[in-house]
């Protein structure tokens, strides 16, 4: 195993072919019919990413052929809902483009669901609409394969490749296919990486046996930040970690219950309790507490004081909402089209969503780019409209010459979900294949020595365990070497002890983190007598690495923000408010793999929604 070596070479390497990777892979082909357009997937793009089970809405439309929303009004929304800080220039991006991506997937041959009495999309929310979404991400996948020179699937991708002569230039990626073990090296001009968020970064409310039921998709590792990392791309927000209000114990989504079927959610004894935590509320964030819908950390916040006072189970009543057959056909199928294991919970537990209540809590956090969170790469913006300090070259390329992301790889701009992460991968191929047109004379450079050393690196966790297996003392329990599954969990409870997570009710706080940074120390050391027994385990070994560096990543950022700016994600316990007057500003980290320093800095916030005369194109 491991002994097969493939090399690929393109002009355009998309890495995860998620929502971002097929939308980048649809647009590079638009604009470059001659280029070699190759995506690597380590699932198959077919069923892949967060969105393999399907969904249900789509959670980024404007309706702008309706008038129903302008792209300046979704920016003030998603300011708003980040307590003050997105990349607006990115957000007013997707924002802009992100119906006519809609109108394709229509096209292409989802089902949306209509308004019978206008003809628009049925509107779930302001912002959403409803779908038929169980086959979402085929119909979607279709459109990529058909753009694509070339589809790997199946290859686990482990690290970028750094071009020879240009230190800050990307020149492809290296990794191993998952059911034969050969190693594959892809030489690229141009690299988009559209790997997706964290999942299991945080100990989840269900373990054991019930461990890969998790909110977003346990198979999202946290590549698209662990690719980056080591490459010194800037890192920007990556303490905005995401906590979500869900359906306990099956996760299912409490968007279509609250804004469609409009349901309510009270304590136990049946009271609102949003309004009676209002003051507590501005003592802590200021006016953010005014904002119209309010934040979604804070309406966490004020779930979490109730659960806090004992006043809990929180309840979402469903029984109250579905009087008619069609309403229970749409709650049932809103989660059979995205989150199955809730109707399965429901089953299991005799809850009949018409005649009983469900509990709702809060999740683990996660790590994403594209939710109502904004972690990532520090990008570049739009040439029309970002202003200079989020310009250097081309629309969406990280600060890393060549290297471009998509969905939650790109940091700073939240509310993209799906329509918005193909939509971002779009833009990043446009801009990639511009970058591609104009260094055609500057091929990749790879070191061969260099690819011989990662090679052996990939593959040492198999040597490991070989070496190693003789000495196992009982079940998986060996002297030299810790399993992936051990250091997953080491991990989860690592940061769920120390960096937040439910069961400290999420607060942290500067010694904690410090101890947080030691234990991922010494986990990082362990990290290099990992043992892989199989192909299989050797992809979770490397999933576990992204998910580790990810992790450091979160801490640190979480470390420097002397603040709590979003009350209900994550609490700062030494830092309790909301402080504007030194933290309204992003927070950016680079890495530098040679000396493991981590170097960081404050990033401005500008306004381009009300302040900056926009040039529409
Ligand atoms: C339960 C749930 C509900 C959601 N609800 C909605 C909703 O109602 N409406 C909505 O619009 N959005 C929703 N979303 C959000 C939406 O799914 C994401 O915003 C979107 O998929 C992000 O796109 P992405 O390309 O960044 O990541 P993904 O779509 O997850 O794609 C990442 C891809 O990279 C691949 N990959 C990862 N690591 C590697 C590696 N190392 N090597 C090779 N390939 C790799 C993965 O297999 C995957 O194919 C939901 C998500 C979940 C999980």
């Amino acid at each position: 195993m491991g002994t097969r070596t493939k090399y690929v070479d393109s002009d355009i390497l998309i890495i995860g072919g998620g929502f971002g990777g097929c939308g980048a892979a649809y647009e590079s082909r638009y604009w470059g019919r001659d280029l070699k357009i190759v995506v690597v997937e380590k699932a198959n793009i077919e069923r892949s990413g967060a969105v393999a089970q399907g969904l249900s809405a789509i959670n980024c439309y404007m309706g702008m052929q309706w008038g129903e929303n302008q792209p300046e009004d979704f920016v003030r929304y998603a300011r708003g809902d980040l307590m003050g800080l997105v990349r607006e220039d990115l957000v007013y991006d997707i924002a802009r483009h992100v119906d006519s991506t809609v109108h394709k997937f229509e096209e292409w041959g989802l089902p949306i669901l209509k308004n019978p009495e206008t003809g628009r999309y049925l509107r779930e929310g302001k912002w959403q609409i409803m779908i038929h979404g169980e086959s979402y991400k085929p119909i979607v996948a279709e459109a990529a394969r058909k753009a694509a020179s070339e589809i790997y699937n199946r290859i686990m991708v482990t690290h970028l490749l750094m071009d020879k002569v240009r230190p800050n230039r990307v020149a492809g990626a290296v990794g191993f296919n998952v059911r034969n073990g050969d190693f594959y090296v892809f030489r690229a001009k141009a690299v988009i990486v559209g790997a997706g968020g964290g999942s299991h970064i945080y100990r989840p409310r269900s373990v054991g046996e019930g461990m890969g039921r998790t909110w977003y998709a346990p198979w999202s590792t946290a590549s698209a930040y662990g690719l980056l990392i080591p490459t010194g791309a800037k890192m920007t927000q990556m303490e905005n970690k995401i906590v979500l209000t869900r359906f306990k114990d099956g996760y299912g989504p409490v968007g279509a219950w609250f804004l469609l079927l409009k349901a309510h959610a009270t304590n136990a004894a049946g009271e609102f309790y949003e309004k009676d935590r209002y003051p507590e509320i501005k003592a802590r964030v200021g006016h953010y507490v005014d904002i119209q819908p309010m934040p979604t950390c804070l309406r966490n916040h004020a779930m979490l004081e109730e659960i806090k006072a004992g006043k809990g189970p929180i309840y979402m009543h469903t029984q109250k909402v579905l009087d008619t057959r069609e309403k229970e056909e749409l709650g049932w199928e809103d989660f059979l089209d995205m989150t199955i294991g809730q109707a399965v919970v429901w089953a299991a537990q005799n809850i009949d969503p018409k005649e009983t209540p469900s509990e709702l809590i809060t999740s683990e956090p996660y790590i994403m780019g594209s939710h109502a969170t904004c972690s990532g790469a520090w990008a570049s913006g739009p040439e029309d409209c970002a202003p200079a300090e989020y310009q250097w070259g081309y629309n969406r390329m990280t600060t890393v010459e060549g290297l471009f992301g998509a969905g939650d790889t790109i940091g700073g701009s939240a509310h993209k979900f799906s329509a918005g992460s193909f939509t971002e991968g779009r833009l990043a191929a446009k801009a990639a294949v511009r970058y591609v047109m104009h260094h055609k004379a500057e091929s990749p450079e790879v070191d061969d020595e260099y690819i011989k050393r990662l090679q052996e690196v990939v593959f040492k966790p198999l040597e490991t365990y070989r070496v190693g297996r003789n000495e196992i003392v009982a079940g998986t329990v060996a002297p030299s070497y810790i399993n992936p599954l051990q250091g997953l969990q080491r991990l989860e409870k690592i940061m769920d002890e120390y960096v937040g997570g439910y069961s400290m009710f999420y607060v942290t706080s500067e010694p904690l983190l410090n101890r947080g940074l030691e234990l991922l120390q010494m986990l990082t050391e362990d990290f290099e007598h990992i043992g892989a027994e199989d192909l299989h385990q050797l992809q979770r070994a490397w999933e576990l690495q992204h998910r580790i560096l990810t992790a450091e990543s979160v801490t640190r950022h979480t470390l420097f923000r002397q603040e709590t700016r979003w009350p209900g994600y994550y609490y700062r316990g030494d830092y309790p408010k909301l402080d504007d007057s030194e933290w309204h500003c992003f927070t950016g980290s680079q890495y530098d793999t040679k000396s493991g320093a981590w170097n960081m800095s404050k990033l401005p916030v500008h306004r381009i929604v009300e302040g900056f005369e926009l040039l529409r194109t």
